[in-house]
């Protein structure tokens, strides 16, 4: 079933009728060439392009829950390409350029909107950083526009400029940046990858993973045990649980992530902003919610929901930028759970156990990560050698210390800046 203007049209004049459910509800298998555990973004992403690419299509993804319940259905939508280190520059490079042909690719609207990006600087050190960040962009092939005060009041002249503790100096614009719709991002891949013979099983818990003789031989689930040659770990914020299942300690914490929607408002926010400096970011999605969030809850939790010292601390921050937000009411907010690694920066990699793979680490960038991240994982599997962009996101770095990639220099314990 293929999507167009002409479909939409005849569906719309004929009482939407001919449409048909996006992907098939199959049973499990007793066997598969490679099993995916986790149905979010990265899973279904790196199932598509198993498919797609390597012509891999004995292969199922199980899922917990439902596809999209997880972070990639919880976050809030940016997408950018704005990384300062190699390692990391190449591979958000590489995810932004699929982004930018996936609605073609996927034949679905994920709603990607290249609005542009503006990330805040209150100070001379911090506009130094930003300019070196965005050479470092530009060399990379991205785009990078360094802005003065002036330049960004042309952009957003409804932020407070003359606040007292953080005065905007100017900021950072990145106009490939943007945001897309999460959830139609994971419906696209998962009815890409369907169409060409993936499994995609929900309502399917991973319970144990079958390893003898080194080797991976299968996984245990709720619905029963399904052999497989290969097995891939990618369950973002379970990561650290899942791979316990083969023996695994992973050098990853589970934290909490909030994220806030108020009422819809007519459109006033065309950008997406972030202060990074009072930890606030926000855009306005097409149906006119301004979507905002901060920070971590600051404490390790698998609960998909957070508490309100941090609701305080995001509105506070959402007041100094831009006293006018007060006038809005917030709808809804929810929590995420982030898969945090020492050095902020992910894992795509084999584990000491054969043919059994690891994608995690993506602590609270992963959405805009989701097309590269599928796309390498699934080269790592089909090929056992690693994708060229991200061949730097190795396991070993944390246990070696060579070819850490602390992109906001915050030391070795990511999770608390
Ligand atoms: C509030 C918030 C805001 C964010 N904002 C942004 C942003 O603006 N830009 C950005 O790039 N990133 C953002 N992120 C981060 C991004 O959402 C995540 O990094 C990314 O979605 C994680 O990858 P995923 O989509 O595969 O995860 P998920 O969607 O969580 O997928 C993992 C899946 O594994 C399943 N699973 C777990 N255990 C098992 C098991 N035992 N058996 C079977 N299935 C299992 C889960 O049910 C889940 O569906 C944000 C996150 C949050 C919470």
């Amino acid at each position: 079933m293929r999507f167009s203007g002409l479909r939409v049209l005849k569906e719309g004049l004929t009482g939407n009728k001919g449409w048909a459910p996006h992907w098939r509800d199959p049973d499990p298998k007793p066997e598969y060439d490679v099993v995916i555990i986790g149905g979010g973004g990265h899973g279904l992403a790196t199932a598509y392009y198993l498919a797609r690419e390597h012509g891999i299509t004995n292969v199922a993804v199980l899922e917990k829950g439902y596809l999209g319940g997880g972070n990639v259905g919880r976050n809030t939508t940016i997408v950018r390409a704005n990384y300062f280190l190699p390692g990391n520059s190449e591979f958000y490079s590489h995810s932004l350029k699929l982004w930018e042909g996936l609605e073609q690719e996927l034949n679905y609207n994920v709603m990607h909107s290249q609005r542009g990006l503006i990330n805040l600087f209150h100070s001379d050190g911090q506009r130094d950083a930003f300019a070196r960040r965005g050479n470092a962009m530009v060399n990379q092939g991205d785009d990078a526009i360094l802005l003065d005060r002036d330049g960004v009041r042309r952009h957003l002249p409804y932020l407070d400029f003359d606040n007292p503790r953080f005065p905007v100096y100017g900021g950072l614009y990145h106009p490939r940046g943007g945001t897309a719709r999460h959830d139609a991002v994971a419906w696209g891949y998962a009815r890409g990858a369907d169409a060409r013979g993936v499994d995609l099983i929900q309502n399917c818990e991973v319970t144990g993973i079958d390893v003898s003789g080194g080797k991976v031989r299968g996984v245990q689930t709720t619905r029963g045990p399904i052999r497989a040659k290969k097995v891939a770990m990618i369950v973002a914020g379970r990561s650290s649980q899942v791979a316990a299942m083969a023996g695994m300690r992973l050098p990853v914490e589970s934290h909490v992530l909030q994220a806030f929607v108020t009422e819809g408002l007519k459109p006033c926010i065309d950008h997406v902003v972030s202060f990074g400096m009072g930890h606030f970011y926000i855009s306005q999605s097409d149906k006119g919610g301004l979507v905002f969030g901060g920070d971590l809850d600051f404490y390790a939790s698998y609960a998909a929901r957070g508490n309100l010292p941090m609701v305080e601390h995001v509105m506070e921050a959402g007041m100094t930028l831009m006293p006018m937000i007060g006038k809005a009411k917030v709808l809804r907010s929810w929590g995420g759970i982030m898969d945090m690694t020492p050095d902020g920066s992910p894992i795509i990699d084999k584990t000491g156990v054969e043919g059994l793979y690891l994608n995690c680490g993506w602590c609270y960038g992963g959405f805009k990560a989701v097309p590269g991240s599928g796309y390498s994982t699934a080269h790592l599997i089909a090929r056992d050698t690693p994708h060229a962009p991200a061949a730097g996101f190795r396991l070993d770095r944390f246990r070696t210390g060579v070819g850490l990639m602390d992109e906001e220099g915050t030391g070795s314990q990511h999770n608390l800046h």
